[in-house]
Parts: C-alpha cells; sequence; structure tokens
C-alpha cells in the first residue's frame, strides 16, 4: 500500500509538536501507512532569542513524552515574575506553588533542537536547514520544492501543515486571509555576564510611559533586556537606537535597579539593539483542503502573555491526533473542533490583552496604551 505523505514545515515547537503527536497516533493504526516529514526552516542566529514558558507547558511536553528534556542543564528554572504594572508597588506572580510543574528561562536554539531530536528518533524524517520555496496543488495533493543547501528537490504531500511561525507563508500563499489586530514591537539586546547569578532567576516586568520593560536571565551567563512598545513611538522616539534605548532604561527606575541587583550586572550601553515584532494576529480558517495551520502561523500572541510556545505545542498535540484520525479514518470532527478550539483561545486571547493593558491607567494619556485599547466583540 502507498504510504501517505505528511510535510510539516516549520523547525520550531509548533512543527515538532505536531509531528510527535502525529507518529503516536498514526502508529496506532497498523493498516495505514504515514510517513512524515519535517521541513526544518534555514537555521538563523535571529531564533536564538532566549524565552520563558510557564508551568502549563509542562503538561504539554508530557503528552508528548519529551517532559524529560527540561531536565537538562540547558535550562534554567524560573521561579515566576515580579512586576511594576498599574502601580507603584511591586506585584509578584510565583510558579513555586503550581502543582502541575515548574517554569523554566529556555536556551531556545537547545529546546528546539531537543524536540526535532525526539521526532526523529519516533521516526520523523528531518530535512535540517531546508527551506519550502515553492509549492503547487495538483490532482495528488501538493507538489513542493525544497532548497537544502545547493539543493534544489521536489517532493509530493498528500497533506502539508504550515509552521512556519507568524509569517504563515502556506496560508498566505493559499490565498487565506491573516486578520491582525495589535502589534507590539521589541527593542532588545542580550547582554553577556561574569558569572551566572546567585539570585532566583525571576523575570522583571515594568510598564512606563510608552511602553513596557522585560528583564529576564537566561542560561549560559546572559541576561535579555527588552523595551516593548509600537511602531508609532518607535518611529517617533527611535528608541531601537542604542543610545536612546540606554538612555530610556537608564531612567526606568525600579527596573533598572532590579537588573542591577537582581543579575548582578553593570549595564553599559549595548553596540545595537535588536528588533522583534509580536502581532496579536489569527488566520480566517486554520484548516483547508489537505492543510493546516499550527502555532504562530494559525495565531500569534503578544510576547507579554509569554504563552507563544504553550500554545504552539499545546496545538501541535491536538493538531497531529486531527490530521490522523482525518488521513486513517476519514474523520473530519477533530479537525473541526480543532479549528474551534484554535478560534475560541483566541478571543480568550484577546479579552485578556484587553484586561491587562486596560489595567494600567497611569499613563492612559498616552499614546501607546492608548492604541492597545481597542474595542472587541
Ligand atoms: C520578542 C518576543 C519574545 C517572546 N517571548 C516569549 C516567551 O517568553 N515565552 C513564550 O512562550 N513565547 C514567547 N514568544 C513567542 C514565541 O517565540 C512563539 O510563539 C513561538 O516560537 C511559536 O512557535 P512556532 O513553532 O509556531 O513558530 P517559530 O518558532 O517561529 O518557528 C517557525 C519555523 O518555521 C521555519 N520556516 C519559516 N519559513 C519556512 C520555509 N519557507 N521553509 C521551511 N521552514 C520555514 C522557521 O525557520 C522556523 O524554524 C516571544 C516572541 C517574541 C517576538
Amino acid at each position: 500500500m502507498k504510504a501517505i505523505e505528511v510535510a510539516i514545515i516549520g523547525g520550531g515547537p509548533a512543527g515538532s509538536a505536531t509531528a510527535l503527536s502525529l507518529i503516536k497516533h498514526a502508529f496506532a493504526d497498523e493498516k495505514q501507512s504515514i510517513q512524515v516529514t519535517q521541513v526544518c526552516g534555514p537555521n538563523s542566529l535571529r531564533d536564538a532569542i532566549g524565552e520563558t514558558i510557564p508551568p502549563a507547558a509542562t503538561v504539554e511536553l508530557r503528552k508528548l513524552g519529551v517532559s524529560d528534556l527540561l531536565s537538562s542543564d540547558h535550562h534554567l528554572p524560573c521561579p515566576g515574575s515580579h512586576s511594576v504594572w498599574g502601580n507603584e508597588a511591586p506585584g509578584f506572580n510565583d510558579f513555586f506553588f503550581t502543582p502541575i510543574g515548574k517554569g523554566y528561562h529556555l536556551n531556545r536554539r537547545v529546546f528546539n533542537e531537543q524536540l526535532r531530536s525526539a521526532a526523529q528518533d519516533q521516526g520523523v524524517n528531518l530535512l535540517i536547514d531546508a527551506k519550502l520555496t515553492g509549492m503547487s496543488k495538483n490532482k495528488e495533493g501538493y507538489s513542493l520544492s525544497i532548497e537544502q543547501g545547493a539543493e534544489l528537490c521536489h517532493r509530493r504531500a498528500d497533506f502539508i501543515v504550515d509552521a512556519t511561525g507568524i509569517q504563515a507563508k502556506i496560508a498566505r500563499a493559499l490565498g487565506v486571509a491573516r486578520n491582525q489586530y495589535d502589534t507590539v514591537v521589541s527593542a532588545c539586546h542580550i547582554f553577556d555576564l561574569a558569572e551566572q547569578p546567585n539570585q532566583p532567576a525571576h523575570t522583571l516586568v515594568c510598564a512606563v510611559d510608552t511602553g513596557w520593560w522585560y528583564g529576564t536571565q537566561l542560561p549560559n551567563r546572559k541576561v535579555l533586556i527588552s523595551f516593548c512598545t509600537d511602531k508609532e513611538t518607535l518611529k517617533a522616539s527611535q528608541i531601537n537606537t542604542a543610545e536612546v534605548w540606554f538612555e530610556k532604561l537608564n531612567q526606568s527606575g525600579w527596573f533598572i535597579e532590579n537588573c542591577v541587583s537582581q543579575f548582578g550586572m553593570t549595564i553599559n550601553c549595548p553596540d545595537a539593539i535588536d528588533s522583534r515584532v509580536s502581532p496579536s494576529a489569527i488566520l480566517s480558517c486554520v484548516i483547508g483542503d489537505h492543510w493546516l495551520a499550527v502555532g504562530d502561523a494559525a495565531s500569534s500572541y503578544d510576547s507579554m502573555t509569554s504563552a507563544g510556545i504553550t500554545k504552539a505545542l499545546a496545538q501541535g498535540v491536538e493538531a497531529g491526533a486531527a490530521i490522523a484520525s482525518w488521513l486513517i479514518a476519514g474523520n473530519k470532527h477533530q479537525l473541526a473542533s480543532y479549528q474551534q478550539n484554535v478560534f475560541d483561545a483566541f478571543n480568550q486571547y484577546l479579552k485578556l490583552h484587553q484586561e491587562l493593558y486596560g489595567a494600567e491607567q497611569r499613563f492612559s494619556n498616552e499614546g501607546f496604551w492608548r492604541r492597545r485599547l481597542f474595542s472587541i466583540q
């Protein structure tokens, strides 16, 4: 019997979680053979930013059978966050008291590699440093052009998964609209530390007039400091230039004082500032004719929620099961409920976004804070 070919495009957490879940459900059926190929995208230094996951992420990793990967020395336990938001008094959010697991500051590059190699161990065919450059639909399914190094190869796929992150390359190529509600920009820099601080690695968050600061310890003696604002503020203030960014940081009061004491660092003006966007956006549909979108490709959240990786894993768990059910048993219900769940979660997220930004009233006359509040149904 000819194997069903599934191509997952994207080597981030959403692509790997979908691959692991699909393999798990597909192998449960002995009658139908499913081959899974994951096209892992070009390696990029820009992907190396570290990120924080809450305890809820460990629940999804357990479902995928890979929760052990967090116990490696590569990742740093995160006890929670300290924040100044809505008033001058710092608030605390402790992860220590949740029964479901710990939070972590990830070495993001290693985390992505760990998930991909777990998928490979389960029989997924990994194409590393490979890029989907073309795609066409025909009676047989999809015909894909993939560049890997200097080589261009062509493959067929019966089903294709868009796990390409916020660019949602496949959904867009198929003409699906992506609805964008908001975008914040992170102007950030990663500092090297002389030694790993001996204080617990709390995340620091602090609202100021034109945005909010975020500071976090990363594994390997590094600290990420980020100013989150919007394009309008960036244009007016040029806070993505190192001198202006550093001047603003020095005016941040509680935030800079706590960075210095908690991370044990002297902060000098960095050479350059990196910019990343974090859109609040969703596709008009996340399933279609032999395709599905997952992770940031399907829906993406403001980085303030620190929920992107957990969401990518949870969607991957559900997407893999739904694809297997459709390919093996012709059952479309799970695909339909996958889509409904992505939509419902996004609606809940929009309410949370409004609550979080609405909770900061001290700067309600400032453009950045006014622009974050929009009317939702
Ligand atoms: C500044 C910032 C801070 C953040 N902080 C946090 C945080 O603290 N905690 C948290 O949980 N989340 C955070 N996020 C969000 C988180 O990074 C994302 O939600 C998460 O990476 C989504 O995973 P994904 O697999 O959907 O997409 P991605 O991780 O973006 O992976 C997409 C993959 O697709 C590949 N790709 C793209 N095009 C092609 C192509 N043509 N062919 C092959 N491959 C392709 C890329 O190379 C990449 O490997 C943050 C985001 C930003 C911008």
